[in-house]
């Protein structure tokens, strides 16, 4: 506010025209926030089809200025993101009490790969009573919680607003998957490859049409609204949300993951 209040003085001080150059050079100008008001540019003269389909602005790689992962060195990742007996049964039981539908399930290895695999999986159907997870797939248990609990906290919640009934199923387009990041041949693993990931394709609900995960800029919708609402809220539940006009990898998708970065990093584009 302060920072708003003195551009505003400032340009109160200045002749016209000196205006925009002097707080374009004070590097303000692009921060909307700390931009007066006349000068904001109006949604109307942007092309009705801006941030739709192919035209995503620049690319942003997967997450190279992000703090490394906290994890034990000289292990493979899925032995070092093993629960202990006690923190599995625990999250199995907060998993319970959440009403989602699962199955624990055989342990995913893959051979001659020290980091891919789930030691111990829960397979997910449900995320919560009502809410199919659709197809169901394995998850470790720590990310089946996180999704229980953001769907309680922020989707149900959300969804009440959006007018077309109750969520019933959360559709993705995987989970589990052994593979690099951004599915480059080599380079660091992807979450996907411990469990840790889920990419949300859209949102089905019991009395109105479905909302895809697509970029939405500005279309002025409830849809647009509830993506909106649905992804800013997913940072305070996972350490990663990527999405549309993150990159064009995920132009259809919401990229939630679990990981632990130095300092408690979350990375939210
Ligand atoms: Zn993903």
């Amino acid at each position: 506010m302060r920072a708003a209040a003195l551009a505003l003085l400032l340009a109160a001080a200045l002749p016209a025209g000196a205006q925009e150059t002097d707080l374009t050079n004070g590097g303000t100008a692009a921060d909307p926030a700390e931009n007066p008001i006349e000068t904001s540019p109006a949604p109307e003269e942007r092309p009705a089809n801006v941030g739709a389909g192919t035209s995503a602005p620049a690319v942003v790689p997967e997450p190279e200025g992000a703090p490394d992962a906290v994890r034990p060195a000289g292990a493979g990742v899925r032995d070092a993101l093993a629960l202990g007996d006690a923190d599995h049964a625990a999250c199995l039981a907060a998993l319970d009490a959440l009403g989602a539908v699962f199955a624990e399930a055989e342990p995913i290895i893959e051979e001659g790969d020290p980091d891919c695999g789930i030691l111990r999986p829960v397979q997910l159907e449900a995320v919560r009573p009502g809410v199919a997870f659709s197809p169901p797939a394995p998850l470790r248990c720590p990310a089946a919680l996180a999704l229980a609990e953001w769907t309680r906290d922020f989707a149900e919640p959300a969804a009440e607003r959006l007018g077309r009934g109750a969520i019933t199923a959360i559709d993705h387009g995987s989970t589990y998957v052994c593979r690099r990041r951004n599915n480059a041949p080599d380079g660091k693993p992807s979450e996907h490859s411990f469990g840790n990931a889920i990419d949300i394709m859209g949102f089905r609900f019991a009395d109105g049409d479905p909302v895809a995960v697509q970029p939405r800029e500005r279309d002025g919708t409830m849809a647009e609204a509830f993506q909106d609402a649905v992804r800013a809220s997913g940072c305070l539940e996972f350490t990663t949300v990527l999405g549309p006009r993150t990159d064009e990898a995920h132009a259809d998708h919401l990229h939630f993951d679990i990981v632990e970065r130095q300092g408690g990093f979350r990375l939210c584009q």
